[in-house]
């Protein structure tokens, strides 16, 4: 079942809620198969223990061809994950009064604190001896740089990285609607461990305008419904069997304090780039690096491909750009089961840091 409404609708004012329901009833597009059904689709932040009393964060409840889910978020390893309701015992107190500290709400906080930059407001490096690549894949018609992951993996090997190349894909919702082979061929080699890839939202539609101003451009474009535009993008990446990360990245890097302050009641930590490969800017241990994989810029795979083939970067998983070994786990005890509901749409709003 194809999940999702015509573009202008994300941009319409029309209410999420009623978004959602008008995404149940469109047609599948061309080119994809095994396309599951999200529904149900909720904002939650609630703290919660799962198997072998592992705290967690749940940050979305939904339902995935009629079975009840929770999108969770691990706080030390910012690992996500699709767990079933029954494995996910809820406790009273939120994420921000039981796991503050945690190498997750730590990077959440310091990441959408104000005052907000114009551009690249966010995490731009990490720690760890090595690179975060991170690769954008905004609606486009040039071709894919395959090569780009391909010479990844090869960086991987040289470093004899086991899990597969780590690679963060900043994907478009509008860019995977259209690039079923491309999909199909980073999901294939996700299956065939030679690629491990983060998923970071880069939001449904990506709008831009050349000629209009950052601060009216790109996620800032009066009349974004910016909520539909970072879920829509989730539900997406769920009906193609793909779990989101706790990661976003604002197209062209631009936002303003009300997206910053939503995006973090949205439970997600903005990335930005201390090296746009592009734009010159040149990468050091720890660094974010920004390439893009759509071919919309053919300059920044030109610096990165030899790079990569000589095995000159050593790349990291983003999520180890936020871990924290030395924090300690704290001793969180379940609701009773029947206390332990999921609240119905309902979003949490961290107490700390006012915008
Ligand atoms: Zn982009």
């Amino acid at each position: 079942m194809k999940l999702l409404c015509p573009a202008r609708s994300l941009l319409s004012a029309a209410a999420l809620a009623g978004l959602l329901l008008c995404a149940l009833f469109v047609a599948p597009r061309a080119g994809y198969a095994d396309v599951s059904a999200i529904t149900d689709y909720r904002v939650i932040s609630q703290t919660g223990v799962g198997p072998g009393g592992k705290p967690l964060v749940a940050i979305r409840s939904l339902r995935r061809d009629g079975i009840p889910l929770f999108l969770t978020v691990d706080p030390y390893t910012l690992e996500t994950a699709l767990r079933p309701v029954s494995q996910v015992s809820l406790l009273p107190a939120p994420p921000w009064e039981t796991l503050s500290g945690t190498p997750y709400l730590t990077a959440l906080e310091h990441g959408t604190a104000p005052p907000c930059r114009l551009q690249n407001h966010g995490a731009v490096r990490g720690a760890g001896d090595g690179i975060f690549l991170t690769v954008d894949l905004c609606p486009s018609k040039r071709q894919f740089e395959r090569e780009l992951f391909l010479a990844a993996e090869a960086a991987a090997q040289a470093h004899g990285y086991g899990k597969g190349a780590p690679v963060a894909v900043a994907i478009s919702g509008l860019w995977l609607e259209n690039h079923p082979e491309e999909l199909a061929f980073l999901k294939g080699e996700s299956a065939a461990g030679r690629l491990s890839i983060t998923w970071v939202n880069h939001s449904y539609h990506h709008v831009y305008a050349p000629k209009t101003p950052l601060e009216r451009n790109f996620l800032l474009t009066p009349g974004t419904n910016f909520d539909a535009e970072v879920l829509e993008l989730e539900r997406l990446l769920l009906a193609h069997g793909l779990t989101p990360s706790p990661f976003f990245r604002f197209p062209g890097l631009v936002a303003d304090t009300a997206t910053m302050k939503r995006l973090r009641e949205l439970s997600l930590i903005p990335v930005g780039s201390e090296a746009w490969l592009a734009k010159g800017e040149h990468p050091r241990q720890g660094s974010i690096v920004l390439v893009h994989g759509n071919g919309n810029e053919p300059k920044g795979i030109a610096l990165a491909l030899p790079i990569l083939r000589t095995g000159r970067w050593r790349l990291l998983p983003l999520a180890a750009a936020f871990a924290n070994d030395q924090c300690p786990v704290p001793n969180l005890r379940p609701l009773p089961q029947e206390a332990a509901s999921v609240p119905r749409g309902a979003t949490v709003t961290p107490p700390k840091a006012s915008f």
